[in-house]
């Protein structure tokens, strides 16, 4: 009787064991699929998908607890350039680039993805108007000393918006685009 028991007590102990390293197997692999959903693949920033996410949580905790946040829209200026002078990879390999600069420059608490082509949005929780520009302008500084490999130098131009009480995500990427849009008027970077 003692034999059998500790037969399948041992048989227990095994099916334990593997059951424990199934479960971390899958704990990895949702990482890893959470990381393919969220990452935009050429510039390893957030995608889309996951700003929109972190926007909607923003606007919420604003509205909530009456904390305000800002948003930047952030255009490459004249990229269609870059890309007809020295061809698309060129052109990926700088905005690889702008990324790197761009991820180490902005501070821990803020976001950033890639919103499209060569557009970037930065979300900067708990900031008001002064702070994000003091940053935006440190960030244009910062690019200007900047040599982009084969291209050299680049600017960009900027939007910015503060959420006020009544607007949604909409109304607040509208108005940072209608600002980008006024910098690229008046002589972009
Ligand atoms: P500006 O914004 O200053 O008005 O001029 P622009 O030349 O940057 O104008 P626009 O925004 O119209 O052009 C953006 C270009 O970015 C067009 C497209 O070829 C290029 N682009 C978009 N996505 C990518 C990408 O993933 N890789 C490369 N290499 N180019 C891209
Ligand atoms: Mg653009
Ligand atoms: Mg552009």
């Amino acid at each position: 009787f003692l034999v059998i028991i500790s037969y399948w007590n041992r048989k227990v102990i095994n099916a334990n064991h593997l059951l424990k390293e199934a479960k971390l197997d899958i704990e990895q692999k949702n990482r890893e699929l959470e990381k393919l959903a969220t990452t935009d693949k050429l510039t390893s920033l957030y995608n889309r998908r996951k700003i929109d996410e972190l926007l909607q949580i923003e606007a919420n905790r604003s509205n909530r607890f009456n904390h305000t946040f800002g948003v930047v829209i952030l255009d490459l200026d004249y990229f269609k350039k870059v890309n007809d002078k020295f061809g698309h990879q060129v052109g990926d390999k700088v905005l690889k680039e702008l990324s790197t600069l761009l991820a180490a420059q902005i501070r821990k608490t803020d976001f950033i993805g890639r919103f499209g082509g060569e557009e970037f949005l930065i979300i900067c929780p708990e900031s008001d108007a002064v702070s994000i520009y003091k940053l935006m302008e440190a960030i244009r500084l910062e690019l200007s000393g900047q040599c982009f490999t084969t291209v050299g130098t680049l600017t960009v131009s900027m939007g910015i918006s503060i959420f006020k009480p009544g607007d949604d995500i909409d109304s607040l990427i509208k108005r940072a685009d209608t600002a980008l849009y006024k910098a690229k008027d008046e002589g972009r970077n």
